[in-house]
């Protein structure tokens, strides 16, 4: 034969990033007629599996036995190669949190069939000239809806028609209507960057200007301090606007998926249309189009939860980290990062600006604003001139209601205040469930998760006891498990269903309503009854924290804190950050647009330096006094921490682990390690947990210090574990 003379073509080999836990990229042979460069997004087989990978920009190993190595399977060459800037972020953010780098690519890369096109739709339309044989009333409505130029499938025509699909059916058989392919999902409608402008104040025009000064900047990051309502939104909304004027992508982080909907239609009002949304409720449909449209640039402004932060945008121009103080951006399993500051990370590194907004900043952010790393924006007012509500303590060792009973006498007489004046009252209390704790009046029996260190919480509308932490649950039973009595089961404490109780049974005229996320109707129902709250449909509001978060009720005029010190007694270094972060944002609710907004306390420790605060008003004072803490205790961001535990199915395992891990920590004067101590939650999901917290200077290169000691730790053998936690906001 011809060709069998030429020289054997060299195969050439590539690095691939592939999505399991190892500290590198593996070699793979790229197929014949096939180009790969860094970034490609490629399938390569792993042991039995076919994982996705991308091609990386480590040198592949040539030593390897060429005939020992396998070939990729897939090249995705229609899809855009991961940029530069995101393959440099995914190695940052390895590195910083420890997580070996195909595990944070793997938060890129979701999903195989978000990579390949989806198949046209059979669609239907008119054909010139041809006219039916008979012409009826139904046939009549398809035709006017496939009126000149216009196109859709069957089954939304006929829907949009108001006929049955047999009508169409018909046409086509006649020759009135042809089938024709129409793309499964026509590109997203732009943003009309001029759609709905508001006038700003002066002070948010000044802002505004500022945050443009910040996009000319490239690389930057601003932070807006503003009160609720103060329209920090919609200023962030005009460098949103400019930045699609460049041409660029944004994206907007926000911590709660129950705050999606209202930002979607304020999105909508300011430009038009609907921003994409990505988090876990989305279909997984609107999940693969998002990242596509995202990658081919289709897609101009998302909206979503901390995963958004890893989507592979084209021409990403701008971050905004709505409620950037808010704990949940942190994740806690497999790759623990914080979003706010991996989003920070993101910009510097992609050389774009990065906006975080908040009424209650983080003390790390208000330090960095501080000494001059951010730029700060204040917005002292509410835009509708309301003023702050007025905020009061209820002294509960005094002035606190009968036994049995949560809601103080001054709290019920604002209500009915309240309630006569046709505004709303919202209950705060962040527990979910009826009671905390059940136990047997009899022998003191106590209702325990059989895999966690926790209490059951009784939910009554569901009957049943849950464990808020691995989700175990059981009915009530008739009696007690232990010594058999009935009827001896208690209730201890209240949950939001417990106040609701109360509530119904004082306020037997008022529309009650109570939202938590662990309610039957899930997110869609809680989207319907935000709205409904929104729209004025209801008198009083009992709710657990998701309410607390930047939502903008009108109607609210009164805010009880069923229990102002539920946060305080943590060992959690940001206890009472939080807790001044929550119950300020919660109160705020309060008057936002008509004034006159009112919060109330429950308080068993009105002189409580937090509380105090609170009531003072004086922020500025609480972040003083907070910061001058954290700093002379080098705690966070002064000083660095990072959390090591080590579990187990067995107890004496895991401590044993632990113990001998503390014992070769290599020696620096710099680093302070406290325990190994059994964990505050100590079994979960029954694995016992053993907790070690490291301290280091700020300057210290604490993951490098980690790295080299985990590098000698022994092997995890068993089902022992081990999960490094930077800058930790968990402590349990
Ligand atoms: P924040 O994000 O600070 O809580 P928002 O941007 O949500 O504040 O603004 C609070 C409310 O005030 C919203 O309903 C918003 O539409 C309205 N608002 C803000 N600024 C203006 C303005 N300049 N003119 C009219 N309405 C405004
Ligand atoms: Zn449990």
């Amino acid at each position: 034969m011809l060709f069998d003379d030429l020289p054997e073509e060299k195969d050439t080999i590539a690095s691939v990033l592939v999505p399991v836990a190892v500290p590198v990229a593996y070699t793979y042979k790229v197929p014949p007629g096939k180009t790969v460069v860094p970034g490609t997004i490629v399938k390569v087989p792993l042991g039995s599996r076919q994982v996705l990978g991308a091609v990386w920009d480590t040198e592949p190993d040539a030593s390897i036995n060429p005939k020992k190595l396998k070939a990729m399977t897939t090249v995705y060459d229609k899809v855009p190669p991961l940029a530069d800037d995101l393959r440099k972020f995914v190695d940052w953010v390895a590195n910083w949190t420890l997580a070996a780098p195909g595990m944070v690519l793997r938060m890129v890369l979701r999903s195989e069939e978000a990579l390949e096109e989806e198949p046209p739709l059979a669609g239907i339309r008119r054909v010139e000239g041809h006219e039916p044989d008979r012409m009826t009333a139904a046939r009549q409505k398809i035709l006017q809806v496939l009126e000149e130029g216009v196109s859709g499938t069957k089954s939304t025509v006929a829907a949009a028609a108001g006929v049955s699909a047999s009508v169409v059916d018909g046409l086509l058989q006649q020759g009135v209507l042809e089938t024709i392919s129409l793309p499964a999902a026509p590109p997203p409608p732009l943003p009309q960057l001029d759609f709905h402008k508001v006038t700003l104040t002066p002070r948010q025009a000044d802002v505004t200007k500022g945050l443009l000064d910040c996009l000319d900047k490239g690389s930057s990051v601003a932070l807006i301090d503003g009160v609720t309502g103060s329209g920090k939104t919609e200023v962030y909304f005009e460098a949103i606007a400019e930045v699609l004027r460049q041409n660029k992508q944004a994206l907007v982080l926000l911590p709660e998926i129950a705050l999606t909907e209202q930002f979607l239609r304020r999105f909508e009002k300011r430009f038009g249309v609907f921003p994409a949304e990505w988090h876990s409720e989305i279909t997984t449909k609107n999940r693969e189009r998002t990242w596509r449209g995202v990658a081919s640039g289709s897609v101009r402004v998302v909206i979503g939860a901390r995963s958004a932060l890893f989507l592979p945008f084209k021409e990403l121009g701008l971050i905004v980290v709505d409620e950037e103080h808010d704990g949940a951006f942190k994740q806690d399993d497999r790759v623990s990062y914080n979003a706010r500051d991996m989003a920070v990370v993101r910009g510097h590194i992609a050389k774009f600006p990065v906006i975080l907004a908040s009424a209650t900043p983080s003390v790390e952010s208000r330090v960095n604003a501080d000494s001059g790393r951010y730029t700060k924006f204040e917005l002292p007012e509410r835009a509708s001139g309301a003023e702050l509500p007025e905020l009061k303590a209820i002294d509960m060792r005094h002035d606190g209601p009968d036994r049995g009973r949560w809601l103080a006498p001054d709290l019920v007489e604002a209500m009915k205040e309240t309630l006569a004046d046709g505004a709303q009252t919202l209950l705060f209390l962040n527990r979910r469930g009826y009671a905390p704790l059940t136990l047997c009046r009899t022998c003191g029996h106590r209702f325990q998760c059989p895999s966690c260190s926790a209490w059951l919480v009784e939910h009554r509308f569901q009957g049943r006891l849950v464990c808020h932490h691995c989700g175990h649950t059981e009915k009530v039973p008739d009696a007690c498990p232990k010594c058999q009595a009935t009827n001896s089961l208690v209730a201890c404490g209240p949950g939001v269903e417990r106040i609701a109780e109360e509530v119904e049974d004082r306020f037997p005229q008022a529309r009650t309503l109570i939202l938590s996320s662990d309610l039957p109707g899930g997110a869609k129902r809680l989207k319907r009854e935000m709205q409904i709250v929104e729209e004025g449909g209801a008198d009083i509001l009992i709710g657990t924290q998701l309410v607390a978060k930047g939502h903008n009720f009108p109607k609210m005029r009164l805010v009880g804190v069923i229990d102002a010190d539920l946060g305080l007694a943590h060992g959690d270094p940001r206890a009472a950050e939080k807790t001044f972060q929550l119950l300020a944002q919660v109160t705020g609710r309060a008057g936002r647009v008509t004034g006159g907004g009112k919060g109330l306390l429950q308080t068993y420790s009105p002189d409580h330096p937090v509380i105090m605060a609170l009531m003072s008003q004086d922020t500025e004072a609480f972040y003083r006094a907070e910061i001058d803490a954290r700093r002379a205790a080098g705690l966070p961001p002064f000083g660095r921490l990072a959390a090591i535990v080590v579990s187990s199915q067995d107890k004496h395992a895991a401590e044993l682990y632990a113990r001998g891990l503390a014992k070769i920590s290599p020696h620096d004067s710099a680093v302070t390690l406290l325990g190994p101590a059994e964990a505050a939650l100590a079994l979960v999901r029954g694995r016992y947990r053993f907790r070690m917290l490291l301290m280091a200077p700020r300057q210290f290169d604490l993951q490098g210090y980690i790295r080299t000691w985990l590098d000698g730790a022994p092997r995890l053998t068993g089902n022992l574990r081990l999960q490094v936690d930077i800058d930790p906001q968990q402590f349990l």
